[in-house]
């Protein structure tokens, strides 16, 4: 008898903040099918098989390994998990991977994650959202990439809003530009590098003087970047010595 898939969200980096679903499903797997950013303390103590599948960008061929990866694992009866960082959908290609698995027969259950396009700011102490400052009425997130490589184009980008970005350090240069083309060089900016692990950064200053700040600070990634009003709430967010 066919096993299943199950697609999990392992959140943002700090390993308390996959959800308890999850937990429950990675202490009954028989394989674990994991990416560079799933923290690494929640694959600790487990009995499962566990199969590390790190991802470069635009790797088409390890994607379909990894599709057949868990097609195999599952007529083989297991109950495997593929585990990814933040939420599987966003900018995760869970979907893929789900209807994959379902094409062959095989049953997928999908868990969501803590987003780290949310969860990263929010634990950095930067709301996506507020009433308490002006242009903060939604956020949208995009990826500084697109999937055949190429740059975000300038449609993506809202005139108002909180922006976040998501794979965007190594594109910093020509992103600024076109973000520019539709938000001041003034809008307030944060960079949050391994956000809510222990080794967190937070930069903060302004638009145009982003590239500046990601190479001055050698910030890698994984990294959000947060454009928008709400950057300015950090500092009320934060207890004063
Ligand atoms: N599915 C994931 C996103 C995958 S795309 C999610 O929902 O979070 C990978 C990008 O996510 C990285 O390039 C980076 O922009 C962002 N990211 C993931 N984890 C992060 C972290 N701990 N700190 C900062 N950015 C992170």
């Amino acid at each position: 008898m066919n096993g299943i898939v199950y697609i999990v969200g392992a959140g943002p980096g700090d390993p308390e903040l996959i959800t308890v679903k999850a937990l429950k499903i990675l202490r009954i797997a028989d394989v674990i099918i994991y990416d560079r950013l799933v923290p690494q303390e929640l694959l600790e103590g487990l009995n499962a098989e566990l199969i590390y599948v790190g991802k470069e960008l635009g790797d088409a061929k390890l994607q379909d390994y990894i599709n057949e990866l868990l097609v195999r694992k599952a007529k083989e009866g297991k109950k495997v998990v593929r585990l990814k960082g933040g939420d599987p959908f966003v900018f995760g290609r869970g979907e893929e991977e789900c209807i994959y698995v379902l094409r062959h027969g095989i049953k997928c259950e999908i868990v969501p994650g803590v987003t780290s396009a949310i969860g990263v700011p929010t634990y950095a102490r930067i709301p996506v959202t507020s009433r308490l400052v002006e242009s903060s009425s939604g956020f949208t997130v995009i990826t500084g990439t697109t999937k055949d490589g190429g740059l975000i184009s300038e449609e993506y980008i809202p005139r108002k809003g909180t922006i976040i970005i998501l794979m965007g350090i190594h594109v910093i240069d020509e992103l600024t530009k076109v973000l520019m083309k539709v938000r001041s060089g003034k809008e307030k900016v944060a960079v949050i590098e391994k956000g809510t692990t222990k080794q967190q950064r937070v930069f903060t200053g302004t638009l145009n003087e982003l590239p500046e700040i990601i190479k001055r600070e050698g910030v890698k990634s994984p990294a959000v970047i947060v454009i928008g009003e709400t950057v300015s709430l950090m500092d009320l967010l934060t207890l004063k010595e």
